[in-house]
């Protein structure tokens, strides 16, 4: 799912399309595109391979203009990254259509629509978009109508822009399981899928809701509830700072985002966490009459939120003995399950708008309430839970979750008190619990001072194509998420296993090219992974270990330990995190 900017004006749009998507570059993308014209002309269209850059160079060389506009930049989901791929997608040179998500029907619609004559020049699933647009607009010759009359026959996720030659006074913008905001202006507005993307035209934002369409004027804007009511949304002004989409002194967002976790883990626990009992209402008003009935936990998240999600199990089941599942949401959707009574159904999402914990929360049925962990308080899932939990880490740009992560992880620690305080932990214990969480900010500032030793380990992986990870108890959701950051930033190939599985069959693997890496605080499971790491050692496999001195292994040959500092084991999972975040970086 990539980025969309649109934008309607007196003026000529480009300059706006193309600073937008520069601004929405941080997302990863392999491909660009924009669609422009004024009144009266044809539309001309433009697209690239590769990067902004190289479209924004084909722009320049054009010269041509618009007072009416799209863009996208696109992360390929059907067809390859190539120029013919890349949107926006049209038909009949006279629709122009930009699409960020997947339309499940598409080849269905296709085959229908071949059938019907048109042809088709793309792989994407987004070309049916456009020209089932065309074909509504035979009968219904009103833009909005026909964009809504092709967008009810497509299942799957979107958000769409959509311009017309013949309708040169409105962009049409609809969204159903992707996020779009409308940016207002003076005499002109705009679309984005992020807001960052228009902070240098406007502050004030509408954020359109699921199912929403909207027609955007240049002065006015119209928008249709999925019922098909005319509705007013609130209008929002941004309050944060634009510094956001700048990278400071860092090179990557990713590093600078690692190093802003003391700071966003002290913003989440500011004005919350000052005393020795937890004041409820940070979850929201029903927090108070709700977290007494608690008698289960049911949490659903994707990707590095599920991991903090399964730190949290731990955490529910060994301090406040209240019983925690958890599950991926993209499995959880799509099964049939037995919902226990007096349980909370739990979702953690950076974005707020993860399509498949979006839709879990919107099948769960049963439950005693709803609560989001999650870092935008605008957001759908924030929207439609009944209580949330807002992590204050800012803007996360970097796309491997790192800031996010670990104040979710603060904010589930929190949960996890409030309601435990019901069950089995005490005032004392609770002020305890307290007091090691406003210690965490200074032990991450201090772990971070790893960052260089930790470059000299990184120099042992270079050349490698696998490592394995490994944890144990509480630590093995760390071990998870270091294996994801892994993958996902160094394109390693990377597995994690709890320590004691390592005999059941990867043991196997583990030889001079099977790093392995392992998160080794000195709490009551140690000596048992001590064993595993031998069994490493008897394979000749390389060890790279973090633990905290009173752990007391020392660097030898092929085993490189460093010393992380000492914490509560209850907060360890979120001290470990760091060195893996930087060790993957
Ligand atoms: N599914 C569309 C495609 O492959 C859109 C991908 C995107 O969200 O960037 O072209």
């Amino acid at each position: 799912m990539c980025g969309i900017v649109g934008a309607i004006a007196t003026r000529d749009v480009t300059p706006i399309l193309v600073t937008g998507l520069k601004r929405l570059e941080y997302r990863g993308y392999d491909s660009a595109g924009l669609a422009r014209f004024s009144p009266g002309q044809p539309i001309e269209r433009i697209r690239r391979l590769g990067k902004v850059q190289a479209l924004e160079q084909a722009v320049n060389d054009s010269q041509g203009q618009g007072t009416i506009g799209i863009a996208h930049t696109r992360w390929a989901t059907h067809g390859a990254p190539s120029e013919i791929n890349a949107h926006p997608h049209m038909s009949a040179d006279s629709i122009a259509v930009v699409h960020n998500g997947i339309i499940e029907n598409h080849d269905a619609l296709r085959q229908q629509l071949q059938q019907a004559g048109y042809e088709f020049v793309s792989e994407t699933d987004t070309e049916v978009v456009a020209h089932l647009i065309h074909r509504e607009l035979q009968t219904h010759n009103d833009l909005l109508k026909a964009v809504k009359a092709a967008t009810a026959q497509l299942h799957g996720a979107f958000a769409l822009g959509v311009i017309s030659q013949h309708h040169p006074d409105e962009i049409i913008a609809t969204r159903q399981g992707s996020p779009l905001v409308v940016g207002l202006g003076l005499g002109e507005n705009f679309i984005a899928s992020d807001q960052l993307a228009l902070l240098l035209v406007t502050t004030r934002f509408i954020f359109l809701e699921e199912g929403d369409i909207a027609r955007i004027g240049r002065d006015a804007i119209q928008i249709e509830d999925v019922s098909g009511n005319r509705v007013e949304r609130p209008v929002k002004a941004y309050t944060g700072s634009d510094s956001v989409a700048d990278k400071g002194e860092y090179r990557h967002y990713m590093l600078k985002e690692i190093f802003e976790q003391p700071t966003a883990i002290r913003s989440t626990l500011e004005g919350r966490c000052q005393s020795d009992a937890l004041d409820v209402s940070i979850f929201g008003d029903q927090a108070a009459d709700i977290f007494p009935q608690v008698k289960a936990i049911q949490i659903i998240a994707c990707g590095t939120s599920y991991h903090a999600g399964l730190v949290a199990k731990y955490w529910f089941e060994a301090i406040a003995g209240v019983h925690c599942s958890v599950e991926v949401a993209s499995e959880f959707r799509y099964r049939t399950t037995v919902t226990q009574p007096d349980t909370l159904f739990v979702t953690i999402s950076q974005s707020g708008e993860t399509a498949d914990t979006l839709a879990a929360l919107r099948d769960s049925k049963g439950y005693l309430a709803s609560l989001a962990v999650c870092n935008v308080p605008t957001s759908s899932l924030v929207r439609e839970s009944a209580m949330a939990f807002l992590t204050k880490a800012g803007p996360e740009i970097g796309v491997a979750s790192t800031k996010a992560f670990t104040t979710q992880l603060v904010g589930l620690f929190m949960l996890m008190v409030a309601i435990g305080r019901y069950k089995h932990i005490t005032s004392e214990q609770e002020k305890q619990l307290l007091q090691s969480l406003r210690q965490l900010p200074e032990l991450v500032q201090t772990t971070l001072q790893l960052n260089l030793p930790i470059q000299d380990m990184a120099e042992q992986f270079a050349e490698k194509h696998h490592a394995l990870f490994l944890g144990r108890g509480i630590q093995y959701p760390i071990a998870l998420e270091g294996a994801l950051k892994l993958k996902e930033i160094s394109y390693i190939h990377a597995e994690a296993y709890p320590a004691g599985e390592l005999k059941h069959g990867p043991l196997a693997l583990v030889d001079n090219d099977m790093p392995v890496v392992t998160v080794a605080p000195s709490d009551t499971l140690l000596e048992k992974l001590k064993s595993n790491l031998h069994e490493v050692r008897a394979r000749g496999g390389q060890l790279f270990v973090f633990q905290d001195v009173d752990a007391a292994m020392t660097s030898e040959d092929d085993v490189f330990v460093l010393d992380v500092p000492r914490v509560c084991p209850e907060l360890a999972p979120v001290v470990y995190t760091i060195p893996l975040q930087l060790l993957s970086y």
